[in-house]
């Protein structure tokens, strides 16, 4: 007997949108058939003229437990990306200590099985530069490491212990390293000295407002840095996946190293491909992100980008702060911390999108879920509605129109998120099932701590295999 069984959907499958029934067992998709074809099941879920995709998978959050659990921890936006239904979120290695050595790694991973909602991979970073140390965290399981191009924010130096690499010889030996353990490098490409250059400018001049953050931040800031970094990866012949691109011109260099043939890969997050620079104006320190919110040519480029497949993926960088620390910055953009919460919005959004004609729903599931499964080593146990993957779905209801209200949201950033409240999504998420258990319905939460599961990549041979098994 079926554990679970959706019944009346049209399911997201690799080989299209089909009229397909799922059943779940042991907490995989057991058999896909033809309406009225199930085996009987212990709970039926009856989800006609809804969609039913792989759960969403976001390859760059932050919940950076067990620092600060004001602004969130693993429960906490855990929950939240259940209710936004995503079923597997990639930890960036921010935290306090930063996830720089195999001890703090173990320990995170620990504090993440005891308390998450969904399943999660932690990243590792290389900065230490030490040998056992980035070694040893890919025996642990790291699903990728991350390296920052700039230097830490001054007031969050011990957060960023061993992630930032400003300078270019420690930039090149950190990448060396990651290439030995045969997993992927994800870069934030801010270059540093342009960036404290234009900082220092601005500063002369007395500027604090929340426009300044853009101007200090321009193009060519993340431009410089992804072309050293592409240029280093070529040059070593290891993959780097940038991080939330931003700009037009960003993602012309990253076309010219793809032509090319260097290994890179990209994303960008739905704030960059919805938010101008005015919406400074609206929300000040609440639209202070790293990089920074461009122009509409740089929305209309990056848009072009998604569709035409040079950036392969849509990500949240879910960045969770207090009220208090984005309101002490009110008056002085610089002291505000960058990032914003967005976990709840990424699959109401990208759905809206496609619904709404901008691409095919198959191109918006591989874009949040299926491609970053691939990238990183998880296609197709993850991201994939097939027999024998793992039961990570998600119920779309293409129906109703949504408004964003942020004092219903289950981040706890919920009052920082200026930026969407009030937007309209079309469809709702109704159900998130993690690993066979349905942990979000209608509304609610019904999952419980725990009920995710620690991810790490199968080898390239393992991947093969399972894709064989599933043919
Ligand atoms: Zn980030």
């Amino acid at each position: 007997m079926l554990d679970l069984a959706l019944v009346g959907g049209k399911a997201v499958t690799p080989i299209g949108v089909l009229d397909a029934d799922i059943g779940v067992e042991d907490g995989r998709i057991a058999i896909m058939a033809v309406a009225g074809a199930l085996p009987s099941a212990r709970q039926t879920l009856d989800v006609s003229h809804q969609l039913v995709m792989p759960g969403a998978i976001d390859i760059h959050f932050h919940c950076r437990a067990p620092a600060h659990p004001n602004r969130g921890d693993f429960a906490t936006e855990t929950r939240a990306a259940a209710a936004g239904g995503v079923t597997t979120v990639f930890e960036m290695p921010i935290s306090k200590p930063g996830c720089a050595t195999p001890e703090i790694f173990r320990a995170r991973r620990a504090l993440g099985e005891a308390n998450v909602y969904v399943n999660f991979g932690l990243y590792g970073a290389p900065g230490t530069l030490q040998r056992e140390n980035v070694m040893g965290m890919a025996e642990e399981g790291a699903i990728a490491y991350k390296i920052f191009m700039h230097a830490a924010p001054p007031f969050r130096a011990d957060e960023f212990l061993g992630l930032c690499l400003p300078n270019e010889a420690d930039f090149y030996a950190a990448l060396r390293l990651v290439k030995e353990t045969g997993r992927r490098c994800t870069v934030h490409a801010e270059n540093n000295n342009l960036l404290e250059y234009h900082i220092a400018q601005l500063s002369a001049q007395g500027r604090m407002d929340a426009r300044a953050h853009v101007d200090s931040r321009p193009p060519v800031v993340e431009g410089l840095a992804i072309a050293q970094a592409l240029t280093v990866a070529e040059d070593l012949r290891q993959p780097v996946h940038i991080a939330h691109l931003s700009s037009a011109a960003g993602l012309s260099i990253i076309r010219r190293y793809q032509q090319a043939g260097a290994p890179v890969t990209t994303e960008t997050c739905p704030h960059y491909l919805l938010f101008t620079e005015a919406d400074m104006d609206r929300c000040g320190p609440y639209a202070k992100i790293s990089p920074p919110l461009r122009s509409q040519a740089d929305i209309d480029a990056l848009w072009q980008g998604v569709v035409d497949g040079s950036i392969t993926s849509v990500t949240t960088d879910h960045s969770p702060f207090t009220v208090e620390e984005k309101e002490r910055a009110r008056h002085d953009i610089w002291s505000a911390p960058s990032g914003a919460p967005g976990i709840e919005e990424l699959v109401p959004f990208m759905m809206s999108e496609a619904l709404r004609g901008r691409m095919s729903i198959e191109t918006a599931v591989d874009l949040i879920s299926a491609n970053g499964a691939r990238l990183f080593d998880l296609y197709p146990q993850k991201g994939a509605l097939v027999a024998g993957a793992d039961a990570d779905i998600t119920v779309y209801d293409p129906r109703p129109v949504v408004r964003v209200d942020r004092t219903k949201l289950f981040t706890k950033a919920r009052d920082c998120d200026c930026l969407y409240d009030g937007r309209e999504m079309q469809g709702q998420v109704t159900t998130t099932i993690v690993n066979g258990k349905i942990v979000f319905r209608e509304g609610q939460i019904v999952g419980a701590r725990g009920d995710g599961r620690f991810v790490r990549p199968l080898t390239r041979i393992e991947a093969q295999v399972e894709a064989e098994a599933t043919v």
